[in-house]
């Protein structure tokens, strides 16, 4: 047999063999058998030594085509038991099932973010809107502008971060009254929720970083009642309608007069508890009619208008709703904690 009759016997060969082939993995056999480096066309050139130039050329070429035939019938064959692989799969009414597929777990919302966005929701519907502010702020904004000069002895409770001379990170959501009543005419309000800084000593109840929620309304004739009735709408809608509120007066520089707020107890009703340190009030934060100098700071009448203001500590509020006890936990991001506030 001449070797332009091997040739022709090898493609018929490798036609066959691939015809019968139903698994991708034999291919490669196939592949290595006829077209491998000690494969069967390899096999042939190297018996072209013995022939003359002309048939070296011809054998060659040939050898060559028979070469990508083979390939060719490989290529269809691979594609079209892809083919039927796939419509069997879709067959059956499965995706690809050898995909493996992590599902990441579940994520948890911050008691913190979870007790702000309640706040926000009770005060969205008493009409309030909710504004943001800067924490790095202005000296004039924090203490000036608040009715609070830099001789008064106030500033000595506001131990800060100052930045730089003039700018200080906040150390409450107040500069936000001056900041909004400068700019807009009454009436106005507005909550104004944020992350506040101090130089305190860190314990289970203080930390130098926390949160406020500061809220203001001013308008004609608001009066002290409004404030109460405010706050204790809110109180009822918080922590249920069986809650009270109470006002003790208390000192700010910004409100006069001032005072401190509590509500009843949540977790005792009354009755006394660890959370209420057996008082069976807990203190949520301080409020005040709006001072008239800085109603007067921000180009305001205080003969024609009026307003009051409270600021409330978020952390204390976690606390007493889900009876945490130390406000540090706020900041150590522990899943243990955060695993038990799934929203
Ligand atoms: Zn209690």
């Amino acid at each position: 047999m001449g070797l332009k009759e091997e040739l022709n016997v090898i493609l018929q060969e490798a036609g066959k063999e691939v015809k019968k082939i139903k698994d991708k993995k034999l291919f490669d056999e196939i592949r290595v058998k006829f077209l491998g480096k000690k494969g069967e066309l390899k096999n042939i050139l190297g018996k072209l030594g013995s022939l003359s130039v002309e048939e070296k050329k011809e054998i060659g070429q040939l050898a060559n085509e028979v070469k990508d035939k083979i390939q060719e019938m490989i290529d269809e064959a691979s594609e079209r038991i892809e083919k039927q692989e796939r419509s069997a799969r879709l067959k059956k009414g499965v995706g690809d099932i050898s995909v493996s597929r992590d599902i990441p777990p579940i994520g948890y919302y911050h008691p913190l973010t979870v007790v702000l966005e309640r706040m926000i929701g009770v005060f969205k519907n008493m009409g309030f809107t909710v504004e943001e502010g800067p924490e790095l702020e202005e000296e004039y904004y924090n203490f000036d502008a608040l009715n609070i000069p830099w001789y008064h002895p106030a500033r000595d409770d506001h131990d800060s971060f100052y930045i730089s001379k003039g700018k200080l990170m906040r150390t409450h959501t107040s500069p936000m009254q001056a900041r909004i009543m400068e700019k807009r005419k009454p009436p106005l309000a507005v909550v104004v929720p944020g992350r506040c800084f101090r130089r305190d000593a860190v314990d289970a109840t203080h930390g130098h970083t926390f949160y406020q929620m500061e809220g203001f309304v001013v308008d004609k004739h608001i009066t002290f009642a409004d404030l109460k009735g405010t706050l204790l709408t809110w109180a009822k809608m918080m922590f249920g309608p069986q809650t009270q509120i109470r006002m003790r007066p208390d000192y700010f520089p910004f409100t006069e007069p001032s005072g401190e707020v509590g509500v009843t107890c949540p977790v005792c009703g009354g009755k006394l508890c660890p959370v209420c340190k057996h008082t069976g009030w807990i203190e949520i934060g301080g409020c005040g009619m709006i001072d008239p100098e800085v109603l007067k700071n921000v180009g305001y009448d205080p003969e024609n208008v009026s307003g009051f203001a409270f600021g409330m500590g978020l952390e204390r509020i976690a606390m007493t709703v889900y009876g945490i006890r130390d406000i540090r936990y706020f900041m150590e991001n522990d899943m243990r904690l955060l695993e038990q506030f799934v929203k």
